[in-house]
């Protein structure tokens, strides 16, 4: 497997370092040590990349959609050759635990493999013409020069799901992934470039300075969409940015999941998959649940199981063995959680397990949060309205349903949400009454390459994987002709 130096930026299928020569420190958010240095990119190399893009576009465009599919099918396998290595490199720098590292990179593999069947059916059609002198043709193309900004919770599967598409599609992209994770990003390219990718297709900057790069991408003209995944505040900056050029955009941005389980709901199942939705990746994902509701006649059993439960996760770096929860990304996540959990007890709420940082000991210099149950929690609370990206679980009792599905749909936030019940009519009355993009019915675990993931109100637009997630590296042409 490549070892990277500090020439950490892809243009033309060469790594190469940034043009100021800056570097910046990447860490091991368990150990808190240096894991290496990367490149510091900045706008100049961020436009060397579109050059190269810019110049690739015709070719790539042009060839055929097997010789394309067959690309990102061979990078798909050297992915999952590939995956026990490059799982590691991904909990080094982001923490999960490793199972979920090296499951990240065959997912991500999924993605190339799923897209490598869309690229042979972006089909057109033909338009029945109002006139008998005329045809109608309507074909899809490739927008342009495409680019993504990722962020560090998921640092395979986010550029996989922006990448496979785009290349799908005909079009080249650039690639930001976040300044915390940027090693699996440089394994995923490398898949890439080995699969036999042409130079200039794909192009990598990795950078501390997201503002620059991405003034670069959105300024030029060239870079015709971006797709990013991140937060609801960096989104609103992006759909400024993008006016001037007219850029297309796809924003996956923050969750505020709900989960309902419903007095009739098998509890031992619901247990097991809110644990699994809350605690994957410490809680560090845009669809893991922030807030449980649990109907009265089932709560006082519901929270006993889950409690037991929540209390034997194994907490600690993810290269350990049993491990089931790793360390936050950083400092700031490590504050978000605690106030989050301090705010919640100040205002009423009861902490049954965890509630504090851990450290010390096994836990060093890393970002550990003990696995918390809080309950007794309202929409004052922080944790009722923002995101903690933690691994804290907040539990609201609540009586009828209507009451469950008005507090479901009480945030801005519209991504995912989750309930619990085995009477099919509530089931149906229940996901079509979810105001939110992905709705999970008696599962926690809702993301895969086939189903077309994205959300509704403050959450983003656009949709990836599915059917559609090609769509939105594609343009409608229509064409009348005259005969
Ligand atoms: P998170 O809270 O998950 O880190 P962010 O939205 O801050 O979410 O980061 C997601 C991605 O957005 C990262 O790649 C980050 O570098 C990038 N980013 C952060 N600030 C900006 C910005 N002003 N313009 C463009 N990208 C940004």
């Amino acid at each position: 497997m490549t070892t990277f130096g500090r020439e950490t930026i892809l243009i033309d299928n060469h790594w190469i370092a940034a043009k100021s020569g800056d570097t910046y420190p990447v860490s091991n958010p368990a150990t808190g040590e240096e894991i290496g240095w990367v490149a510091d990119g900045d706008a100049a190399d961020t436009t060397a990349a579109i050059d190269a893009a810019a110049a690739a576009l015709p070719g790539w465009r042009a060839t055929v959609a097997r010789d394309r599919a067959r690309i990102l099918l061979r990078s798909a396998a050297l992915l999952r050759e590939r995956a026990a290595e490059i799982g590691r490199v991904l909990t080094e720098e982001q923490g999960k635990p490793l199972a979920e590292g090296v499951g990240e990179i065959e997912y991500s593999a999924s993605f190339f493999e799923w897209f490598a069947g869309e690229a042979e059916r972006v089909e057109g059609t033909i338009v029945p013409a109002q006139r008998s002198d005329q045809r109608v043709l309507v074909m899809r193309q490739p927008v342009g020069v495409t680019a993504a900004i990722t962020p560090w919770n998921f640092p395979a599967a986010m550029l996989a799901r922006k990448i496979a598409p785009a290349l799908a599609a005909g079009c080249p992209m650039v690639i930001k992934p976040a300044e915390a994770t940027p090693y699996t990003a440089l394994h995923v390219a490398q898949a890439l470039v080995d699969a036999g990718l042409p130079p200039g297709v794909l192009g990598v900057i990795t950078s501390d300075r997201a503002a620059d790069v991405s003034s670069s991408l959105f300024g030029d003209g060239r870079v015709r969409k971006v797709s990013f995944t991140g937060s609801t505040e960096v989104g609103r900056l992006l759909i400024k940015a993008s006016a001037e050029q007219i850029v297309k955009l796809s924003l996956e941005l923050g969750g505020h999941a709900p989960y309902l389980v419903f007095d009739d709901a098998d509890i031992d199942q619901a247990v097991e998959q809110v644990i699994a939705c809350k605690f994957r990746n410490a809680g560090q994902t845009c669809v893991c649940t922030n807030r449980v509701y649990v109907q009265r006649g089932i709560a006082a059993e519901f929270v006993a199981k889950i409690s037991a439960k929540v209390a034997a996760l194994k907490v600690g770096n993810g290269l350990t063995d049993g491990v089931v929860v790793g360390p936050l990304i950083d400092a700031d996540g490590l504050d978000k959680a605690e106030g989050h959990v301090d705010d919640a007890i100040a205002k009423g709420a009861e902490c049954l397990v965890g509630g504090h940082r851990l450290s010390g000991g096994d836990y060093g210099a890393g970002y550990f949060f003990e696995p918390t149950v809080l309950t007794g929690i309202d929409a004052s609370m922080r944790i009722a309205q923002e995101e903690t990206f933690g691994p804290v679980l907040g539990l609201t009792v609540f009586d009828t349903e209507a009451e469950a599905l008005a507090l479901a749909n009480s945030t801005p936030f519209g991504l995912a949400a989750y309930a619990h019940t085995r009477d099919h009519a509530r089931l149906f009355r229940v996901a079509e009454g979810l105001e939110h993009g992905i709705v999970g019915i008696n599962t926690g675990l809702i993301s895969a390459a086939n189903v077309p993931f994205g959300g509704v109100k403050h959450s983003g637009y656009g949709r990836e994987g599915g059917r559609v997630g090609i769509d939105e590296y594609l343009v409608t042409k229509y064409v009348a002709i005259s005969i």
